[in-house]
């Protein structure tokens, strides 16, 4: 509520999940979001509930969203140069 805008911080535009899409145990974090794995557990936030529940994702489905933290792409992004 204290941000002054939207699009200087870019933590707060995660994707809002419909809760209906998704089963209970991915609704309490339990499984990933994408791909239903439980295990590993899934880490990383792929996007919220409109209650203000966290949705997570395991590595993969997170990489392949593009939400991996920034070390690791520019990693590789300094490995193929
Ligand atoms: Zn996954």
């Amino acid at each position: 509520m204290c941000e002054p805008d939207t699009g200087s911080g870019g933590a707060s535009d995660l994707y809002v999940y419909d809760p209906e899409s998704l089963s209970a145990t991915q609704c309490t974090g339990d499984a990933c979001a994408v791909c239903h794995v439980q295990w590993p557990r899934p880490r990383t936030a792929l996007g919220v509930l409109p209650d203000g529940g966290r949705v997570l994702g395991c590595g993969e489905c997170a990489e392949l969203m593009g939400l991996t933290p920034r070390s690791r792409a520019s990693g590789a992004l300094t490995a193929a140069r």
